[in-house]
């Protein structure tokens, strides 16, 4: 990833065939509306597959710096986040931490984004869930709210993520465990006596297990951004993959995009830990019996595919006392999740309040004994 400075960028714009003003997407549909005029410019919708690369071979050309498109984007200094540039909101707050931007433009050299989800939920639905929110957030510090209540920091990014196919074929050695039972005699106290008894033990007889297993993982899933957290992100999944678009820019109108952080080959480090917990499993199956040993375990990831994606999430992101609390809103299906701060006097007033009620019913409990 090269950055450079560039003090005249360009940014993506799609002007209204009727009146000059900016079109924007609207969330699920197929077409770019005016938001001054409401003129709409259907988007031609292209019938051609989504292709995923090779992996390997893009490594490759990556060396060579090919296959890359390069794009003028915003850095935040702050939390590391790039994101696109856009004419009419290029200064105020990073969405991803809250933190005052300057508008420092970068030129990015980056792998083409190959498909993406457009927005499904809209503005005013992700305005309300974040009201709901807000609201819900009793023990939040009042002035947080008031903060936080600004409609103009909710943002509609579109976020990158990679999603690898791959054909694995695991080599194992193990152990496998078979219950048995045995007669076993013990000790016990009857009548005062001490008496010998026999009793049912189940025992595990170790046998050496070795063989292979082949599983094919489609569209594994992994973030390519760093800027928010993946507690947060996981939340809001599943997506619905099935339904990915090729890449349109038209789609990006009126919204943001985040540039990748992760890059294509770290991004598969992650893709094979979500792999791992289901090899295992084949093996455990594959082992067989009632208990099972893995000793080692050799992966081999054939023909491994890629695709670099982009999925709508809504995002409201706010400083409080030096920590940053994000709202995020799934874009296609409204799944809310939230870091939510809390107050130390309200916390402490409920409990005070609480012991107030117990000490009350407390009295009124032994007068009425008394009475
Ligand atoms: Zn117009
Ligand atoms: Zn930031």
């Amino acid at each position: 990833m090269q950055q450079e400075s560039d003090s005249n960028p360009d940014p993506r714009r799609f002007p209204c065939a009727q009146c000059g003003a900016s079109l924007e997407y609207a969330p699920g549909t197929e077409v770019q509306r005016c938001t001054y005029c409401g003129h709409e410019n259907r988007i031609a919708v292209v019938a051609v597959p989504i292709e995923e690369q090779d992996f390997r071979q893009t490594l490759r050309d990556l060396a060579n710096t090919a296959t890359i498109h390069d794009s003028i984007s915003i850095h935040c200094d702050s939390c590391g986040a790039s994101y696109s540039f856009d004419a009419a909101a290029h200064a105020g707050e990073c969405p991803f931490c809250g933190a005052p931007v300057v508008a420092k433009t970068e030129r990015y050299r980056q792998l083409q984004v190959q498909a993406l989800l457009p927005f499904k939920i809209e503005r005013e639905q992700a305005r309300a869930a974040f009201h709901r929110w807000l609201g819900g957030l009793w023990f939040a510090p009042g002035k947080l709210k008031d903060h936080a209540r600004n409609d103009a920091r909710l943002t509609g990014m579109y976020v990158p993520y990679w999603t690898y196919d791959a054909d694995t074929t695991t080599r194992y050695q193990g152990e496998r465990g078979d219950n048995y039972q045995v007669q076993e005699s013990y000790r016990a106290m009857e009548d005062g006596q001490e008496v010998v008894r026999t009793r049912l033990a189940t025992k595990i007889r170790w046998t050496p297990a070795a063989g292979v297993v082949s599983r094919f993982f489609d569209d594994v899933l992994v973030l390519a951004s760093r800027s928010l957290p993946r507690e947060v992100t996981e939340r809001l999944e599943p997506w619905d993959l099935a339904k990915l678009l090729p890449y349109r820019e038209e789609y990006l109108s009126g919204f943001r995009s985040e540039m990748y952080q992760v890059e294509l080959e770290q991004g598969f480090e992650r893709a094979r830990e979500i792999m791992a917990p289901t090899i295992q499993r084949d093996i455990q199956h594959d082992i067989g019996g009632d208990h099972q040993r893995i000793h080692a375990a050799d992966t081999r990831y054939g023909e491994i595919r890629f695709k670099h994606i982009l999925l709508p999430i809504w995002m409201s992101a706010f400083r409080f006392r030096d920590r940053v609390y994000r709202f995020v809103v799934n874009g296609r299906s409204g799944e809310v999740q939230g870091e939510r701060p809390y107050s130390s006097w309200k916390i402490a007033f409920a409990v005070i309040l609480g012991l107030l009620l117990i000490g009350g019913g407390i009295a009124v409990w032994r007068a009425r004994q008394g009475g």
